[in-house]
Order: structure tokens, then C-alpha cells, then sequence
């Protein structure tokens, strides 16, 4: 028999099928085969009984990870992205398993070594920057095997960070079920009439179901029951959260319910827990994949629904390769299987609202907070005002009346504030100049607890200025990180309090997000500043006051999701406070309170936010009435750059006039015009949806045209950030 195989090797090059002979082993198998003179593994996606080659390697089955459901989304995928099969592939198959290349290497396990000088370490490691990101890997992830870590970061850098000692072999766990000691309390609960409904209505019909409840409203309570009953049909679900809202919480909750039979996929896990848990899946003793956007490829059969919460959530685009979108795929998988998937928000995507409201999706609506949880009320300040009074502070008056009324009552306080719109920048007072980062365009941030300026693009590192390089000034601003300054202003006001503080600097340890946020639900601290991170499904009893400062930042960035994405965050914030017993309240702090955002947030109308925000859409051409395209040109060479640019511009301005249905065309550098060392140009467009599908395939074929020696070229539907 003739095995059409994939090797696991991810190159353009060699990405397409190649003949073996073997014998006849099902789709999906895994073979040990011979590449160029190396021992590796492959995947058989196709069979056949002649080959055009004459004498054919053999290949040797070792075992079938994918399935003939899962093989055919695969195609799919790889037709709708332009993905390469070798990296479909591996989106389904834990890293585990693809070792047998290296079997030497096979049974070694690193990890970072313990009790290390973080100061020696940078300083050592100031010029490896694979190391260093190697490292970081390895402290974030609590381990990894030597031959995936080598894979993703170059054998050189592993071996570096063993011989310095900062990697070190240890045994590998033999955990077999992680967070297995997380478990909440069961309550049994009564469905209200609208979760009835909602659950009726899933496990009874097919297709794609909005389910719209603000915060609290009881959404999870649905998800649980209807998995619940599709375990009792003999099925299985799969549910995806957001990444950061994998909190211990929800996982307790679903432990409590589903014991065992819940499998957690969460790249916080290391290779042998990732792989445990992908194998109870598979051979049927977990029938619940609960994880972020990758959890849609579990290795489930006889899926009943596939849930996604928080649907609107940027989480679940794929940014980098492969790219895709894991809402479109679980659509695809659930259509695929004949299972119902289920979309959950407060504040659905503008687009699956419309699917509701035009009726190809079955809007759920969960219209009340449970019982006696009302939403907080939110009171929207005018800091244009403020600042004619003559308050500089970034709290306004009532924001820290209302803080200190709730010390005063020993209740919580949480203080959000959008990280994009306060990364503080380093300038010269006296010319004007600002540090940038070397390899990336972007301003670098000072880090006051290390004594640095970091480039958050790409984690690059910078002494502390003492005096300006171009004018020699020492008049140097170096401005602290928003949360950093609200906690300092904070103390000043009330030197008591205990203040915790959450943002991508406190959270890069392991464990920590977890730890600060455990702490906070014991009561270890009376406010909590944070950024994005605190916006995201946590249960806080005692909370009953949420400030949102700088309520704007998000609003301003040329982009056309702004205002949605605006409402989203701040409704998701207010749903913070008082969800228990005691009444909670938002104080939102803003320089354009008469934004039509703030006017339909106040009240939390996601409705009328919805019909005022698509009418624009529709006026404007913006999504979900057109799609938005970006080729992205990135090339260490500017001319080729240039050039390339130009020459995929002026072929898809030819069929730009041929079909009539752009809306908009136009080629520039990017806004980021460096990033990693590489030149960045771009071309923007705005297709009808009709014309859609058609030329996608005609963009692919441009973007893989460009092979620049070192740069990338690639196209993306709707990015979630223009950056
Ligand atoms: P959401 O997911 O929409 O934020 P949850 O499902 O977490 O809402 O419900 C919020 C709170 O209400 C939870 O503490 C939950 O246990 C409780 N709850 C949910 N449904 C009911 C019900 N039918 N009766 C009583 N309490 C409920
Ligand atoms: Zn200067
Ligand atoms: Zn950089």
C-alpha cells in the first residue's frame, strides 16, 4: 500500500504529501519514516495503490492521534487560512507525541533551576535573547522536554542555558490529572424560566445559539446543564474560555459538578500534563474539554456541543502562525459532528449579533441578574471638569469619596485602567526625543521595580537613562506604568489601605495571576489595580466598588472596533461589583462622558449600544458589512520590501477594477514600521462580502509570491489590531 505522508517538518518546501510505502493503517496515523537522511515522524492523509515513484521508502505506524472528523477539519482549515498541513497538524497533536525523532532525547525534562539572581541572570544573558526567552519559557511553564524546547527555540539556546546552569534535568511529573485538588462547592440551583428555556432550546435543536445575559445573569449555570445532559445522551463538549479567564473558579465549579471527566487543556500545563490530559480525551475517560482556543481540536468524538464564552473575546484569534479563528473553526467542527455550539456573552461580536437578530443564529436571552444580584449602578464622571476645578489627580472627587466610604465599611474596591492607554513613555523634557526600541519602532516603557526600559513588542531590555543621548539634558521624563501610579497616588490618599497591584509586569512569575487573585478573594487586600487582566470572569463577594479611569483610552485608537470594544470592557468591569448581597457601584471617569458609548453603557443597554454602533457600520462599510483584509510585508531589506508591496498593490488593484467590489484599497508602511529588526509594509482593503471567498485565494497566492530572505508575508481577515 502507498502512504501519502506529512512530515513533521515545517517548511513551504516540503509541505505537501510524499509517498511511502507502508502498510494500510487508517487516516490520521502516525508513521516513523526517514526524511533527507533524518529519522522523523510523519501523518498519513492519504492512501493509494500506485505510487509514480519507483522504490519507496517504508513507513512504520506507530499509532492513529487524529481522526477521520478531525482530519477532514483540518482540510478545511487549511483551505480557509492557507495554512500549511504540517502546522494544522500540530495544532491536534500534543507535542508529546511528536518525539520519536530524537528517542535520546525523549525522557529528558528541563526546567528552570531554582533560586537564581534575576539580576546575574539578565546581565548574563543580556546578548542571548533566545536563551532568555528560553528561560522565561521554562519559569512560565514549570518544564518542558529538552526536544520541543529545542524545536522552539533552537537547540544553541537550550544548550546554553544547561551549561550556565539555568536549565537543569529533573524527572518528569507523574501528575495525572492537574489542578485535581481544585474543587468547589456544588450548589444545587432551580433554573430559572429563561435558563429553561435556554437549555431546552440547545439540547433540543441544532445550529448555533446566541446566549446573551449580562454578568451573573446565570450563563454558566446553562452551559453546565446542558453538558450535563449531553453526557447523559452519551456525548461529550467541548468549552472554550478566554486564556486569562482559566481562573480557579470556573475550574472548581466544573471539578464540583463533572469530576474526572473534565480535562483541562491550558498552556499553562507542561508537555506530560498537556499530554495526560489530551490522552484521557482521547481514549474516552474525560468527556469534557474545558481550555482556551486550542481546546476546540480536542480529540473528542461524539461531540454534542461545543460552548464558547465570552464569545467576543480577542483571545480567540490565532496572531500568529497558524492563523486562524477559533470561533469559525468551532462552527465548522460543531456544523461537522451535527453538534450545537453555543456562543455566551454580555456584550456579543456586532456580527453574531446580527446573525441573531436576521435569524441564521437562535438568540438565548437571560434578561435578569439572578435573584437578588442587581447590576451595580454606574455613575459617569467628567474629568474635563474635574481638571477646571482644578483636580490633577487621577482620581476624581468621587471616586475617592466612594473609595473611602467602602474602607470605611471593610469592603473591596477593584480600580481598572486600560494598559494601552497608559504605557508611559521615556522623553527629553528639553528636545522632545523619545526612546525607542532598536529592532521595533515602538516607545520602550520604564520598569521603576527593575530599574529599566523594556520594549513590550519584543521584550528587548535597555539600561536607564541618566541623561538625554541627543541633547545631553538630564531633564528625562521617565514615567511610571498606570498601575504603578494609581497605587502610588492611592497610598497617598489612604496610607492604610492594602494595595494589590496586577498587570503584565506582576503577573510574568508563574503562579502569580493565580496567587494575586487568591489573595484578593481572602481578603488579604482592600483594592486591587489592575489592567485588562481584572476585567475577565471573577467572583468577588466583598467587591462593591469599581473605578474605571481613563475610560477613554480604548476609544481613540483608529480602529473600528474601538467603541465596541469600549462597551465590551466596560460592562464586563461593572460586573465586578456586588455580585453578592451587597449593592455595588461603578464609577466610570472619562473626558467625553457624552459618547455614545458611555450613554448606552451607563445603563448597560447592550441593545441599544448594538442598533446605534451597526448602524454606523453599515454607513461606513466597516464589518460585519465588509470584511477587512491586511497583506502584511515584513523584510529585513527595505527595497524588497517596497517592491513587493507594490507589486501585490497593483495586482490586486486589477482586480480591484475588474470586480467593482472593494470598498476601499491602499498600500503604506505600517504604523509599527519596524518591528523584530524587519521593515513593515502593508495593504489594506475592504471587501463586499460577495466577492469574498473568491479572492481570498487570489491574496494567498500573492502573499506566497514574496520569499524574502528574512521576512514573512502574510494575510489576515479582521485583525484584531492594526498595529
Ligand atoms: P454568568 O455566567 O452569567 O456570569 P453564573 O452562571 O455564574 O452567571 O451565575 C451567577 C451566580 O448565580 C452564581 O453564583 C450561580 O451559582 C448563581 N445561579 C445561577 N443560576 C441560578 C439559579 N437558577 N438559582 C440560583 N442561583 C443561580
Ligand atoms: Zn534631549
Ligand atoms: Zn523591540
Amino acid at each position: 500500500m502507498v502512504l501519502e505522508v506529512i512530515v513533521d517538518i515545517s517548511t513551504a518546501e516540503i509541505d505537501r504529501p510524499f509517498d511511502y510505502e507502508g502498510d494500510d493503517v487508517p487516516l490520521g496515523s502516525r508513521v516513523a519514516v526517514e526524511f533527507a537522511r533524518r529519522n522523523t515522524v510523519g501523518f498519513v492523509v492519504g492512501k493509494k495503490e500506485k505510487s509514480d515513484f519507483p522504490t519507496l521508502k517504508r513507513a512504520r505506524y506507530l499509532d492513529t492521534p487524529v481522526n477521520a472528523e478531525q482530519l477532514s477539519l483540518m482540510n478545511g482549515m487549511r483551505s480557509k487560512y492557507n495554512l500549511r498541513h504540517i502546522d494544522v497538524l500540530r495544532l491536534f497533536v500534543p507535542a508529546k507525541l511528536r518525539e520519536e525523532r530524537d528517542p535520546e532525547f525523549k525522557r529528558i525534562f528541563l526546567t528552570a533551576a531554582d533560586g537564581m539572581d534575576e539580576e546575574a541572570v539578565a546581565v548574563a544573558l543580556k546578548r542571548a535573547p533566545r536563551q532568555r526567552e528560553a528561560l522565561e519559557f521554562l519559569k512560565k511553564s514549570g518544564g518542558e522536554y529538552l526536544s520541543v524546547l529545542a524545536e522552539r527555540f533552537g537547540a544553541g539556546a537550550v544548550n546554553g542555558l544547561r551549561e550556565k546552569g539555568y536549565a537543569e534535568e529533573s524527572a518528569v511529573h507523574e501528575t495525572r490529572v492537574p489542578l485535581s485538588t481544585l474543587s468547589g462547592e456544588r450548589r444545587k440551583v432551580t433554573l430559572t424560566h429563561d435558563q429553561q428555556t435556554a437549555v431546552d432550546a440547545i439540547t433540543g435543536g441544532k445550529g448555533v445559539f446566541l446566549l446573551h445575559g449580562v454578568t451573573g445573569s446565570g450563563k454558566t449555570e446553562v452551559y453546565m446543564t446542558v453538558i450535563e445532559r449531553m453526557l447523559a445522551a452519551g456525548k461529550t463538549a467541548i468549552m472554550l474560555v478566554p486564556e486569562i479567564a482559566l481562573t480557579p473558579q470556573i475550574l472548581g465549579l466544573f471539578r464540583a459538578r463533572f469530576g474526572d471527566l473534565v480535562a483541562l487543556m491550558h498552556s499553562g500545563l507542561n508537555a506530560g500534563e498537556r499530554y495526560d490530559e489530551w490522552k484521557r480525551l482521547k481514549d474516552g475517560s474525560a468527556k469534557i474539554a474545558v481550555g482556551p482556543r486550542s481546546a476546540v481540536f480536542a480529540p473528542l468524538e461524539n461531540i454534542g456541543v461545543i460552548i464558547i464564552d465570552e464569545e467576543h473575546d480577542s483571545s480567540y484569534v490565532s496572531e500568529s502562525n497558524p492563523r486562524y479563528d477559533a470561533k469559525e473553526v468551532a462552527k465548522m467542527r460543531a456544523a461537522q459532528c451535527g453538534a450545537a455550539l453555543v456562543l455566551g456573552s454580555a456584550t456579543p461580536d456586532m456580527e453574531s449579533y446580527l446573525n441573531a437578530t436576521e435569524g441564521r443564529y437562535t438568540l438565548l436571552t437571560l434578561k435578569n441578574r439572578i435573584a437578588a444580584y442587581q447590576l451595580p449602578e454606574m455613575e459617569i464622571v467628567d474629568m474635563v471638569q474635574e481638571f477646571r476645578y482644578g483636580n490633577r489627580s487621577l482620581f476624581s472627587e468621587a471616586l475617592r469619596d466612594a473609595i473611602g466610604a467602602a474602607l470605611g465599611r471593610k469592603e473591596q474596591v477593584i480600580l481598572f485602567l486600560n494598559r494601552r492607554g497608559f504605557a508611559s513613555f521615556v522623553m527629553c523634557k528639553a528636545c522632545g526625543w523619545v526612546a525607542k526600541c532598536e529592532d521595533c519602532d515602538v516607545s520602550l516603557t520604564y520598569h521603576k521595580s527593575e530599574n529599566v526600559l523594556k520594549c513590550h513588542c519584543c521584550g528587548k531590555r535597555y539600561h536607564a537613562l541618566a541623561k538625554c543621548p541627543v541633547c545631553g539634558s538630564t531633564e528625562i521624563k521617565q514615567g511610571k506604568t498606570g498601575t504603578e501610579k494609581v497605587a502610588e497616588e492611592l497610598k497617598a490618599m489612604f496610607p492604610d489601605a492594602r494595595v494589590l497591584r496586577m498587570d503584565n509586569d506582576t503577573t510574568s512569575r508563574k503562579d502569580s495571576y493565580f496567587r494575586i487573585l487568591s489573595e484578593f478573594a481572602a481578603g488579604n487586600a482592600d483594592v486591587l489595580v489592575g489592567t485588562q487582566m481584572i476585567a475577565k470572569g471573577h467572583d468577588f463577594p466583598n467587591v462593591t466598588l469599581v473605578g474605571i479611569l481613563e475610560a477613554d483610552a480604548a476609544l481613540y485608537f483608529s480602529d473600528y472596533r474601538s467603541s465596541e470594544r469600549t462597551f465590551q470592557l466596560i460592562t464586563q468591569v461593572a460586573g465586578r461589583a456586588g455580585r453578592a448581597d451587597k449593592k455595588g457601584r461603578v464609577i466610570l471617569q472619562t473626558y467625553s462622558p457624552r459618547h455614545y458609548v458611555f450613554r448606552f453603557g451607563r445603563t448597560y443597554d447592550y441593545e441599544g449600544f448594538w442598533r446605534k454602533e451597526i448602524n454606523t457600520r453599515m454607513v461606513t462599510k466597516f464589518p460585519p458589512f465588509t470584511k477587512v483584509v491586511r497583506v502584511l510585508i515584513a523584510a529585513e531589506d527595505e527595497q524588497q520590501a517596497v517592491d513587493s508591496t507594490r507589486s501585490i498593490y497593483r495586482a490586486l488593484l486589477a482586480t480591484e477594477e475588474k470586480t467593482g467590489k472593494f470598498v476601499y484599497i491602499g498600500a503604506a508602511r505600517s504604523p509599527v514600521t519596524r518591528m523584530h529588526g524587519l521593515t513593515r509594509y502593508q495593504v489594506l482593503m475592504r471587501l463586499q462580502p460577495e466577492v469574498f471567498e473568491r479572492i481570498m485565494p487570489e491574496i494567498y497566492a500573492l502573499t506566497a509570491e514574496f520569499k524574502p530572505q528574512k521576512g514573512s508575508c502574510f494575510a489576515e481577515i479582521n485583525p484584531q489590531s492594526l498595529i
